[in-house]
């Protein structure tokens, strides 16, 4: 089962909630597709590591056989590569790597170059538990293509669980690709449903099932539960916020270690969105 967490924006929990369901399975593999602003591994020490860089193509253009015939910009529909009257222009960081510049270039001009966009981190942090985390590399635009490769490595896991981006950008939109389920992690705040309502069009338009977690319950106001209500959507658990689970995150600590109240959390919305499907 491939269970996604995700938020609407970042601060809401959701790494937390990621890594004490993670720590509460027996047998699970977490993937941190939050690859701008990865934390996850803060909390999560393992060994066995590993580092690998994940690369994307681009074009490189020979101007020597090059006869400027424009076919390469006529087909880009990124505006990657663009060909002015003695040079022909590319932009990598626009480029989508989809080699057709190449396929359409009749001089056979073009060829493609490998750029390093981020790296992965493999550990294992017990037995039957992969945690592998994904970096994008300073001055890269899109992390896309290292959740691309976070979700192939761990395509076949039984149980999958991913910390997604925060929002709805198409890094969400990658990360949630081909999921069984999807826990909103949301706070009771005008901000905070204001941005929830947007990750619920989003799963509602992808026909994504789904729930929700209310974090920091005992703050805010109640207008999410009478959406929640109003939309039909299932509230997983409410989840309090509470200044001692503040100290134990800030010393990258696991809570469920910690607290009997967060354990028990954790096993209620495991049971709820996995039924019997798991190994606690
Ligand atoms: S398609 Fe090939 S020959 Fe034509 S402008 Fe582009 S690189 Fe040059
Ligand atoms: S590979 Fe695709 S996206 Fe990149 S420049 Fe060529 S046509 Fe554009």
């Amino acid at each position: 089962m491939k269970i996604a967490i995700l938020s609407g924006k970042g601060g809401t929990g959701k790494t937390t909630l990621s890594v004490n369901l993670f720590s509460f399975l027996k047998k699970a593999t977490l993937i941190d597709t939050d690859v701008e602003e990865p934390n996850s591994h803060l909390f999560l020490k393992g060994y066995d590591l590993l580092e690998e860089g994940v690369y994307k193509k681009h074009p490189v253009v020979d101007d020597e056989a090059c006869d400027y015939c424009g076919a390469c910009g006529n087909f880009c529909n990124f505006n990657a590569i663009i060909p002015a009257k003695k040079k022909v222009l590319v932009f990598q960081d626009l480029c989508h790597d989809c080699g057709g510049c190449k396929l359409v270039c009749e001089s056979g001009a073009i060829s493609y170059k490998d750029k390093e966009v981020g790296k992965l981190y493999h550990s294992t942090i017990a037995k039957n538990k992969k945690f592998i985390y994904g970096n994008l590399n300073v001055g890269e635009v899109s992390g896309v293509r290292i959740i691309e490769s976070l979700k192939e490595i761990s395509k076949n896991e039984e149980i999958l669980l991913i910390d997604s981006p925060p929002g709805t950008s198409c890094s969400t939109v990658a990360a949630i690709e081909g999921v069984d389920y999807c826990i909103i992690c949301a706070e009771p705040t005008p901000f905070g449903l204001s941005d929830m309502r947007m990750v619920v069009e989003l799963l509602r338009a992808q026909k994504q099932n789904f729930g929700v977690v209310v974090n920091k319950s005992n703050l805010g106001n109640d207008d999410i539960y009478q959406y929640l209500d109003e939309e039909n959507i299932e509230l997983l658990e409410k989840i309090k916020f509470d200044r001692e689970f503040a100290s134990i995150l800030a010393e990258g600590k696991i809570l469920i270690n910690h607290s009997e109240y967060f354990r028990n959390k954790m096993k209620n919305i495991v049971k709820k969105v996995m039924g019997d499907n798991c190994d606690q």
